[in-house]
């Protein structure tokens, strides 16, 4: 079996999977997007994804994502159903934001106020409005991203203050359980779906989005309401090791 094939076989089933987790949610499948985490993997792979459908790609690496945009732009051209989008979900560090602003649609890892000027400050000079999530470290683990729960009302008023940036909602990623089960995120995905109930009722900003859910978890994130879940094993097998 090929390569491409091997993925179209995948994606359909991680699309079936989320097609019945949002049924047994009572929740249109259409309201849950796929994005396929492509961190790492070589544009082969997201090229045969592109082939079998797949839209939304999801990268780590500020430079890796923009180096993978620019080589799809071509094969996009061709592409049916218009070009890739692009989410940006790892880690930002200030200085890397300049590959990113502009070519990720999305930047879901926003996680302080330093990092959300230099967004909008690139936005601002691009001419240009980047819509982002914030992400919120809701098992308090130092050497992750996202901000703490008590900072985040904070950091949602800081992008009213700012109109070269748009908050779209929240995203996590929860501790990894100990036993490794899905349930045991549960708490995690709930608790970030009451904080955007709560912070768009106090904000006024509508919080579409809900980034929650990895290759293990995600019929769980979907029940508790993920609009954009983050799926990498499952599509393109395990990842190689970073250079
Ligand atoms: C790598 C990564 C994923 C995908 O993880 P899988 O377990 O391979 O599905 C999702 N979200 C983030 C933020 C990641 O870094």
């Amino acid at each position: 079996m090929s390569e491409g094939a091997s993925i179209a076989e995948r994606l359909s089933s991680v699309r079936a999977e989320i097609e019945r987790a949002a049924r047994a949610a009572g929740r249109d499948p259409a309201s849950v997007t796929l994005l396929a985490v492509s961190k790492l993997q070589p544009l082969s792979l997201v090229a045969a994804a592109r082939a079998a459908g797949q839209r939304d790609f999801g990268e780590n690496y500020a430079q890796e994502l923009r180096d993978k945009a620019r080589a799809l732009r071509s094969l996009d051209e061709q592409a049916a159903g218009g070009p890739t989008r692009w989410h940006f979900i790892g880690p930002l560090q200030r200085n890397k934001v300049k590959y990113v602003v502009g070519v990720a649609g999305l930047i879901h890892s926003v996680d302080g106020l330093s990092l959300l000027d230099e967004i909008a400050r690139r936005a601002d000079a691009a001419g240009l409005v980047q819509p982002c999530l914030i992400e919120v470290n809701l098992g308090e683990e130092p050497q992750k991203g996202g901000c703490a729960p008590e900072e985040l009302p904070a950091l949602v008023d800081a992008f009213l203050a700012r109109p070269s940036v748009r908050l779209d909602g929240l995203m996590c990623i929860p501790p990894p359980p100990p036993d490794g089960s899905p349930e045991a995120v549960r708490p995690f995905f709930r608790r970030l779906a009451e904080l955007r109930r709560k912070e768009s009722e106090r904000s006024g900003l509508a919080l579409p989005e809900l980034s929650m859910g990895m290759s293990a978890d995600f019929p769980v994130a979907i029940a508790e309401g993920a609009t954009l879940v983050r799926v990498g094993t499952a599509i393109f097998g395990a990842r190689p090791t970073r250079a």
